[in-house]
């Protein structure tokens, strides 16, 4: 059985065996999926993040030097930031017209207990939006004073400032080295990175049954009776998901880089799978990076420059769901958003798209200021915890299915050579 089939049949058996058990309450079960199946999905999940900082690190690095030395560094990147911001600007916009023609949330009724049920989590979320920096300091932030230190907190918000010292540092090994010569350090970044997929394969061997433990526990720990009362929010998220790969992404695909729609898909079906189980961008990068170069063929210097930076700047389902989300809950606590306000939540869900980390539950701290700013009460955020692991899974597949298509885009547009042939599926 290939490593494909082995994948679905972790996704389709986890979430089937987790919702069957869910009612149960039996307590083997229980201790069967705490003792056994949870510790399974969390070392596969820290096999990938051991190695994020120094790939992100080192795939950036050549990305950049290499991009640099052609003198296409200024361009690519230009391209990126451009696609970035029509591609989230589109999520967003689906997402605040499917939420404004369905009302997921009109009339419906408060359930406290959701709200109680999640204080935990309520509570360390508040506490990260009272911390909450303002917008100065935000930028100034961009720019470390410690690497090590940014590196070492990497996954906890750090990993942008780390992007740009390796940005920075990049362009010092390029301008340093003389034409023609090829700087010790390049050849070092190469090993380091060499490295890394190597070490992610050990994982990817563990990923069938860590993708059956990670689903299965989702499935087992919410089940289905969560998504009763917020079926029809769920149904609006998933819909504008779906409408952003299909229309928006396929759409790219076809003017820029000439890959049809249905071959793209077919070529990323793993890195999708991935991206679900795992709820994570940042883990589902070594992924998206061996794709990219193998079965998309795109030129490396541009997919790791562009997937790197994507992993963490470009979450197209996550701003679609940021705006989704304020909008329904203002619709369920019966506030009115001004014109104004829903232009405010638009250009803040691109922001928070941008901004938010590419790990497990990322966006909900960018979300409690969101709520905060417009005037709905942060702690309503907690009617959605439960079915947010769901979510996560489907916007974060939409995130990195953008970085892709933007890393497509890019490639394709850049040079007449790097369009992807449409009739090489691998
Ligand atoms: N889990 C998402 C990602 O890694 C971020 C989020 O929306 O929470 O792409």
């Amino acid at each position: 059985m290939n490593q494909h089939t082995k994948l679905i049949l972790g996704l389709l058996l986890g979430g089937a065996a987790g919702l069957a058990l869910h009612d149960t309450n039996l307590a083997f079960i229980n201790s069967f999926n705490v003792y056994v199946l949870n510790p399974i999905g969390q070392i596969f999940l820290r096999m990938i993040f051991m190695v994020v900082v120094p790939l992100i690190f080192s795939a950036l690095v050549l990305g950049v030097n290499e991009l640099g030395q052609a003198r296409g560094l200024g361009k690519v990147a230009g391209k990126t930031i451009f696609f970035t911001f029509v591609t989230s600007a589109a999520s967003v916009l689906i997402g605040i017209t499917l939420v404004n023609l369905f009302k997921p949330g009109a009339g419906l009724t408060i359930d406290t207990d959701l709200i109680s049920q999640n204080a935990g989590t309520l509570s360390k979320l508040k506490e990260n939006m009272l911390s909450a920096k303002p917008i100065q300091q935000i930028i100034v932030d961009l720019f470390t004073k410690n690497p090590v230190d940014s590196a070492a907190r990497a996954l906890d918000g750090e990993i942008i400032a780390l992007m740009v010292f390796a940005l920075l540092f990049a362009m010092g090994i390029s301008l340093s080295t003389p034409t023609g010569e090829k700087n010790i350090l390049i050849d070092f970044f190469e090993k380091i990175l060499a490295a890394c997929m190597k070490m992610v394969e050990f994982a990817m061997k563990l990923a069938p049954y860590a993708v059956f433990a990670l689903v299965f526990n989702s499935a087992y720990t919410f089940g289905f009776s969560i998504f009763k009362s917020l079926l029809f929010y769920v149904f609006v998220v998933v819909l504008g998901l779906l409408l952003q790969q299909t229309i928006v992404y396929s759409l790219i695909l076809k003017i820029f880089s000439k890959i049809s729609p249905i071959e793209f898909v077919h070529k990323c079906r793993d890195v999708f799978l991935y991206a679900f189980s795992t709820a994570s961008s940042n883990a589902t990068l070594p992924k998206t990076l061996e794709v990219a170069e193998k079965s998309l063929k795109l030129p490396p210097h541009i997919s790791r420059f562009v997937l790197t930076i994507g992993s963490t700047a470009n979450q197209n389902g996550t701003a679609l769901f940021e705006g989704v989300t304020v909008l329904f809950l203002a619709q369920v606590y019966g506030i009115d958003l001004s014109l104004g306000q829903q232009v405010t939540v638009v250009l803040i869900s691109i922001l928070a798209g941008i901004g938010t980390a590419g790990v497990p539950g990322g966006s909900l701290p960018p979300m409690m200021i969101l709520l905060q700013t417009v005037g709905i009460p942060p702690e309503s955020i907690g009617i959605i915890l439960g079915v947010d692991r769901l979510l996560d899974m489907c916007r974060t597949t939409i995130n990195v299915s953008g970085d892709l298509v933007i890393a497509a885009a890019v490639s394709g547009s850049e040079t007449e050579k790097y369009k992807v042939p449409s009739d090489s599926l691998s």
